[in-house]
């Protein structure tokens, strides 16, 4: 192969270079830092493909990334203009099926989005092993919108579109291969180019589009797709629209089909719930972001202490990572359980198709179990998950401390205590730090990672390393009752307690968050992870309590009568045996109409509007004080915390971003309300806070 000719198309300034090899004209897309598509990237290629296309010793043309990526989507800042810069990516595509040359796709790293329906606007696709194909616009709030749910059915099928366009799911270059999308997988990355050229070089021109019929579906696969992605996402009008555009391939002519497609995917992704997950997009990459540049690669080993309900969800998310874990646990039966439940819970996992036996066995050969401290010596990180008290995780802090290399992070996965007063009882406070988990600890998406007052900037940023090699997202907290998480949850779990005095019921303020778009309601959550946990945190900080702040004092009364939730089979509801349905208790309602009395409150009516709005103003509020506080650095780490640990809608964006697109004024004029409710004690905090957001349109990132 001889180049004969290299230069970038319209100038240096162009991303994308033109080489000739041989007869075949190749385009290389290299657009830093991740390869995406932008105006200019398709203007770049339009101006290739027609010098191609004129130039008469040329025969065929390939498309070619770099090693990170095909295109790995369109650069989604340019999504939130109400037009998107031209030009658009149909005009590029338009470009290379009117081309009367073959143009070859050679796929390489991430190409997803804009990326992928650009190699199905080409005549064959070519994947190197690192390959990485998917249609990701669904879960970005819209669909997508340059002919993807128009070609795919013509490789693969209604129903198999269907699929991918809504979960989104990533195939690699096997999976890929083997489902139709790409024609050719080479053996090694450095075989990409030479397979495409060659393909160039025989290829004739196969538009998809005009040339291919739709792949025939079984009977009923089609309509069992989208109940499928209905019952998974929900009724999202991005999924509607998903499957509308779909289910029109090769029943419409084509032209057709791809104006439909255009216009919804221009629709949705101006609207409210693609912005909110852009929203979410941006704010899990500035995650973390003033602590880069720490390291967990050296961290092999880690203690994880107290082998609970946390402790052994702890040591699965760490095993689960490759890790060797010591498990130390003082109490022997409480070892034994926690290590049964470890086992049995891996074999679900191979029940359910997830691992199998033989991951499971190299999983556990890396587990050590034991009574003893001095088997931590070895450990290159610790984390205590004991009992929630200060005096017993000061013990054990201590009889870690003189077993341990001075030199390791000491973590805690305490919910609610003081980090810095748990710190100060240590001989070296700089390496404590908190690792929140959330439960399940081995399959929830993000860490909480405190940073308490002396902690050194080097510990942090090993934690916050550590949660991203664990495939979690990190949301750093400063130390502060209940950090970002629990602080928020507390203060709504309190407005929804305060509404049953007032004169809801358990069963409509869960009725009412769950249409909102919670997963489920407070009174529901609280009966499935137990009441006596916030009870004892109650406990513990009752003397503290401001006496100007109304309290609610019924989850203390039930608490008193031992419903502590669904373990007790009675909590908020009442629970059939061996069964998970919570169903509505007169118990608890008389109780509830009994505390209205005692307290003298005249019960009244509550609409679910009210409930919501409410609700979610004591949420906005929070996290108003959790910025004024310091404990939260920006407004998009609240959303990603509430959203991926507390079940707040993802479409919604979180209470910053809810807050932030509502009218400031009726949302301040509702807070003093709500202060009047609540009590002079009530911290009002500023609100303006949250619409000085966003993080949206200062982060660059892409998809
Ligand atoms: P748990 O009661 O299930 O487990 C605590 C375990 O620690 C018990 O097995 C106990 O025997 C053991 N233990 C007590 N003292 C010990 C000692 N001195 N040395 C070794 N082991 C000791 O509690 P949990 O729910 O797993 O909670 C543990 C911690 O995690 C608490 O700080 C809690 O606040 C926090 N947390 C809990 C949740 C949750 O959903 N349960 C979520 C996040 C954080």
């Amino acid at each position: 192969m001889t180049t004969v000719d290299t230069e970038q198309v319209g100038g240096s300034a162009h991303p994308v270079e033109y080489r000739v090899d041989g007869r075949v004209a190749v385009l290389r897309i290299d657009n830093p830092p991740v390869n995406a598509s932008t105006a200019r990237v398709r203007a770049a290629i339009i101006s290739g493909i027609a010098r191609a296309a004129n130039a008469e010793d040329i025969t065929g043309i390939v498309l070619i990334g770099n090693e990170r990526a095909f295109i790995s989507g369109s650069d989604l800042t340019e999504f939130a203009e109400p037009l998107l810069p031209e030009p658009q990516l149909p005009e590029v595509i338009a470009a290379i099926e009117q081309c009367p040359k073959p143009v070859v796709a050679a796929l390489s790293g991430m190409t997803l989005g804009g990326g992928l329906e650009l190699a199905l606007g080409c005549d064959a696709r070519i994947a190197a092993p690192s390959a990485v194909v998917g249609l990701p616009e669904v879960s970005l709030g819209m669909i997508p919108g340059a002919g993807g749910t128009q070609r795919l059915p013509r490789l693969i099928g209604i129903a198999a579109t269907i699929e991918l366009v809504c979960t989104g799911t990533r195939l690699t270059a096997p999976q890929a291969l083997d489902a139709g999308i790409v024609d050719e997988l080479c053996a090694t990355e450095e075989d990409l180019l030479g397979c495409a050229l060659a393909h160039a070089s025989r290829q004739e021109t196969k538009r998809i589009l005009a040339r291919a019929p739709i792949r025939p579906d079984a009977v009923g696969s089609v309509e069992a797709a989208a109940a499928e992605a209905i019952r998974q996402i929900g009724a999202r009008p991005r999924v509607v629209a998903a499957i509308g555009a779909t289910m029109l391939a090769g029943a419409v002519p084509g032209s057709d089909a791809l104006a439909f497609e255009r216009g919804e995917f221009h629709r949705l992704r101006v609207g409210r719930e693609a912005q909110a997950l852009r929203h979410l997009f941006f704010a899990e990459r500035a995650a973390g972001r003033d602590q880069r540049g720490g390291d967990a690669s050296h961290i092999n080993i880690v203690g994880v202490v107290g082998a609970g309900t946390m402790g052994i969800g702890i040591a699965r998310a760490f095993l689960d990572t490759g890790l060797n874990v010591v498990l130390l646990e003082a109490n022997r039966d409480a070892l034994e359980s926690g290590t049964q439940r470890l086992q049995q819970g891996y074999e679900r996992a191979i029940t359910r198709g997830q691992l199998d036996e033989t991951a499971v066995r190299a999983r556990l050969a890396t587990l050590t179990t034991t009574m003893i401290y001095a088997d931590l010596q070895p450990c290159d990180l610790i984390i205590e998950a004991v009992y929630e008290d200060m005096n017993v995780k000061q013990n054990v802090l201590r009889q870690v401390e003189e077993v341990v290399r001075a030199d390791i992070p000491v973590a805690t996965n305490t919910s609610y205590l003081d980090l810095d007063e748990l710190a100060a009882s240590t001989s070296d406070p700089g390496r404590i730090v908190g690792l929140h988990f959330f439960s399940p600890a081995h399959a929830t998406k993000v860490l909480e990672v405190v940073h308490g007052t002396a902690t050194s900037e080097a510990t942090t940023a090993t934690a916050v390393a550590l949660a991203r090699r664990m495939r979690k997202t990190p949301v750093v907290a400063g130390a502060g009752f209940g950090f970002i998480g629990n602080r928020i949850f507390n203060a709504y779990r309190q407005q929804c307690e305060l509404m049953l005095e007032e004169g809801a019921y358990p069963r409509q303020v869960d009725d009412a968050l769950e249409e909102f778009g919670f997963a489920m309601g407070p009174f529901t959550v609280a009966d499935l992870s137990g009441l006596d946990i916030a009870w004892r945190m109650r406990q513990n900080t009752a003397a503290h309590r401001d006496p100007h702040v109304r309290y609610a004092d019924i989850a203390d009364l039930l608490c008193e009568q031992g419903r502590f939730g669904q373990k007790a089979q009675q909590g908020w509801y009442r629970y059939n045996a061996g069964s998970t349905q919570p169903l509505t208790d007169r118990a608890v309602e008389d109780l509830i109409d009994a505390e209205s009395r005692r307290k003298g409150i005249a019960r009244r009516p509550f609409t679910n509007r009210e409930i919501v709005r409410r609700a979610l103003l004591s949420m906005a509020n929070e996290a108003a004080l959790l910025l004024a506080d310091g404990i939260a650095a920006r407004p998009s780490d609240i959303d990603l915390m509430m959203t991926l640990g507390y079940g707040f809608p993802r479409h919604h964006g979180g209470p910053v971003f809810w807050a932030a697109h509502e009218d400031l004024d009726t949302l301040s004029a509702e807070l003093q309300q709500l202060r009047q409710l609540t009590g002079s004690g009530y911290r009002a905090g500023d609100l303006t806070l949250l619409t000085a957001v966003p993080a949206t349109s200062r982060a660059k990132a892409v998809r």
